[in-house]
């Protein structure tokens, strides 16, 4: 069996896959975790990332893993687009059987399988949700409570931006129990970064962060150049676009950050500004209503100027 996720892996997308692995294993089957390209730093210390696979650097393990599968399962993400090169992998395997475990909007491909839940705050939710269905709430072990802890974490922006169900907070009082260090898990994640980092956040935020619409509307862009000045690492960026958002009358925000081949664009809101809709139109992109993310393979400048005139145009239609 093969588990697949994301380009650009988060915790979400790391954590539910390792949990989800382990619970197969110890169902007897053999499971390989399948990723794109290389998960952000500050996720080295899970246990178990070692085993993932990253597409980018061992191809040939990861087109064995997947030409051997029965079954593919695919977590975290809605479109095998989101898996760029690794996508025609996936559908040179017409034989295994597709399972889709995610919460993303509008998933575009048949699975033979769907648990396709745009409701649930994370995809390490619905694989705790899954387990504690097949195997029992007492099966789950401290190592999978603690890479679905991360997702759960990460992905509602430490339990405050995202759907927060009385659920969630049952599967993680199980977690938990479990005996993890949730102030360490915590630690691990969000104070482990460089300094380059810190330098980078306060430049982006002093130098580059601009204001539209009466300072309702905040985007930041990052160049290449500028990033390298801060020594940038993968997952440096990560989390800036939510700042502008700490303002208090700010309803959306987006940050440009700068890759070799195209642009890439971050966006987040709040209440009734639906970034998915945004990033669906002028991105060919897509996500959640409150945080969606696309891409631009047009200049920096021409990016800028192409998002103003987009939130002008979504602001003429009462959308921001
Ligand atoms: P982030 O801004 O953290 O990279 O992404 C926020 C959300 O938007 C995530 O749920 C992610 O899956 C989604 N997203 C980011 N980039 C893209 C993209 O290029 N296409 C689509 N469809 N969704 C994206
Ligand atoms: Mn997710």
């Amino acid at each position: 069996m093969v588990i697949l996720s994301h380009t650009n892996p988060d915790g979400d997308a790391v954590g539910s896959s390792i949990a989800w692995a382990e619970a197969l294993r110890r169902a007897g089957h053999d499971v390989v975790c399948i990723v794109p390209n290389k998960y952000p730093y500050y996720l080295d210390w899970m246990t178990g990332i070692g085993d993932v696979v990253i597409h980018r650097t061992e191809p040939d393990r990861a087109a064995a893993a997947v030409a051997e599968a029965d079954v593919i399962f695919c977590l975290d993400f809605h479109s095998l687009s989101r898996l760029d090169s690794l996508g025609d992998m996936i559908a040179a395997n017409t034989t295994a059987k597709r399972v889709l475990i995610d919460h993303h909007l509008n998933p575009s491909e048949a699975f033979d399988v769907m648990f396709s839940h745009p409701e649930a705050s994370s995809t390490s939710y619905l694989v705790y949700k899954l387990i504690e269905a097949v195997w029992g709430a007492e099966s789950v072990t401290a190592k999978q409570a603690e890479v679905m802890y991360v997702g759960m974490m990460t992905d509602t922006g430490n339990f405050s931006f995202s759907t927060l169900t009385p659920d969630l907070y049952r599967a993680l009082a199980v977690l938990a129990g479990t005996g993890i260090d949730i102030p360490q898990i915590h630690n691990n994640v969000y104070n482990s970064f460089t300094e380059g980092r810190a330098r980078l956040f306060g430049y982006a935020i002093n130098r580059k962060m601009k204001m539209l619409r009466k300072g309702t509307v905040a985007y930041m862009s990052l160049t290449e150049e500028e990033m390298r000045r801060f020594w940038f690492q993968q997952g440096d960026s990560e989390g800036f676009v939510n700042y502008p958002l700490t303002v208090k009358k700010m309803r959306m925000s987006a940050i440009f950050i700068e890759h070799k081949d195209f642009i890439r664009v971050s966006l987040r809101s709040r209440g009734a500004v639906d970034v998915n809709l945004f990033a669906g139109r002028y991105f060919e992109g897509g996500g959640h209503h409150n945080a969606a993310g696309g891409k631009s393979f047009v200049s920096m400048e021409e990016t800028i100027a192409r998002f103003e005139a987009a939130v002008e145009e979504f602001a003429r239609e009462g959308l921001v």
